[in-house]
């Protein structure tokens, strides 16, 4: 790569923003490694484009640092602080070839014209559209659009990539793509990227680290395996991955699911009330030479719902108790799917390990 790129670390602390009475941030932390693909992950309205505003220099907080490698750059001047940004709707320019608006921000910055056609023929080589270059954008469809709006982002070395939102005017397949497309593209580049999406397969895709944000607040922060196997509150177990909630009773150290002990915990917090969450792919429905151990936790219920998706299945099943249960099935054709019956009564076991716990 000739693009010459640095990446940087960014420290976040303490970040507000008030609209009125919103908080669109609300006291917000958060390191950013030099060179890693974080993702903000949150539902609409959760704050995701005001922190990453803030971080380009497009919005003022009110109050808290933003650095980038130790150095403060709240009172700095966007075009100052040499973050590269992609857009949903792209925001390319029309009346240009793909030629002119990747090396637009390298005339911005007055290259020689010969440095300029270097660099973009090399961009263009990295998203692949080195035939297009005297395109129109209007002769582009979505995936080459974004593409050269990603090649203009990049073009100049920016120390930061910033992407609100890149692919969710692309249909699925071609999104899916991008994904793959784009994670390669910062494995090449190196560059520090902060990527807003509401989409948390997206996200578990792309990111060296999530975010979850809701409400101008970090909900949590971790790798993509942390975050699904280990969400720390009901809002992070439900907005990531499909999820069941048992509410549990506590008897001293223990928790119980009706009369099956969950866990023991001798940390537990006694003035909080808690809830397991079940995720429906570690579930198996037992078959009737399986014994009870003590390694497995057991259910028993009937089927009240099944529904095929093609590469698997759901079961919706209704505990004894009264509570329901979501159970992913294989739909290979010898497998349970093809066995069962909604009304069948079954019996389900999961793994002790597989259990996790949130406060409720
Ligand atoms: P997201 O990108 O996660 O959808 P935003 O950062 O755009 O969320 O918005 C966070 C909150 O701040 C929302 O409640 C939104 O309505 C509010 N907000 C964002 N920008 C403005 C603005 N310019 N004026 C007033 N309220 C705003
Ligand atoms: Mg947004």
């Amino acid at each position: 790569m000739k693009q010459n790129i640095t990446s940087l670390e960014i420290s976040i602390k303490d970040l507000t923003k008030r609209y009125g009475k919103i908080y669109a941030l609300d006291t917000v932390s958060l390191d950013i490694k030099a060179g890693e693909f974080l993702t903000l992950l949150g539902p609409s309205g959760s704050g995701k484009t005001t922190l990453l505003m803030a971080i380009a220099g497009f919005n003022r907080p009110d109050s808290g640092s933003i650095k980038f490698a130790n150095q403060e750059m709240i009172l700095t001047p966007p075009h100052k602080r040499e973050v590269g940004m992609v857009f949903q709707n792209y925001a390319l320019f029309p009346h240009m070839s793909v030629f002119e608006n990747i090396g637009f921000p390298l005339k911005l910055r007055k290259a020689p014209n010969d440095q300029i056609k270097e660099k973009v023929h090399d961009a263009l080589k990295t998203v692949q559209l080195s035939d297009y270059a005297n395109r129109k954008i209007d002769q582009l469809s979505g995936g080459q659009r974004q593409r050269v709006a990603l090649a203009r982002a990049f073009v100049f070395g920016p120390r930061i990539l910033l992407m609100d939102e890149p692919l969710s005017a692309l249909d699925k397949k071609l999104r899916e793509q991008m994904q793959i497309e784009l994670k390669q593209l910062h494995r090449k580049l190196g560059v520090t990227t902060v990527y807003v999406t509401h989409d948390q397969r997206e996200a578990l895709t792309m990111s060296d680290r999530i975010a979850v944000i809701n409400e101008g607040k970090i909900e949590q922060l971790g790798t993509p395996k942390e975050i699904y196997n280990s969400p720390n509150s009901s809002f992070v177990a439900d907005f990531i991955g499909e999820s069941s909630f048992l509410q549990l009773n506590r008897k001293g150290d223990d928790l119980y699911f009706s009369s099956e002990k969950i866990i023991t915990n001798k940390k537990l917090n006694k003035n909080k009330e808690w809830a397991m969450v079940i995720r429906p792919e570690r579930l198996s429905i037992v078959n009737k030479s399986y014994r009870k151990n003590s390694s497995n936790i057991h259910f028993s219920g009937e089927i009240s719902e099944l529904v095929f998706q093609g590469e698997t299945a759901l079961a919706l099943v209704k505990l004894m108790e009264g509570n329901f249960l979501s159970v992913r099935l294989s739909t290979k054709s010898s497998d349970d799917f093809n066995n069962l019956k909604t009304g069948n009564k079954i019996q389900l076991c999961m793994n002790r390990k597989d259990v996790i716990i949130i406060p409720h």
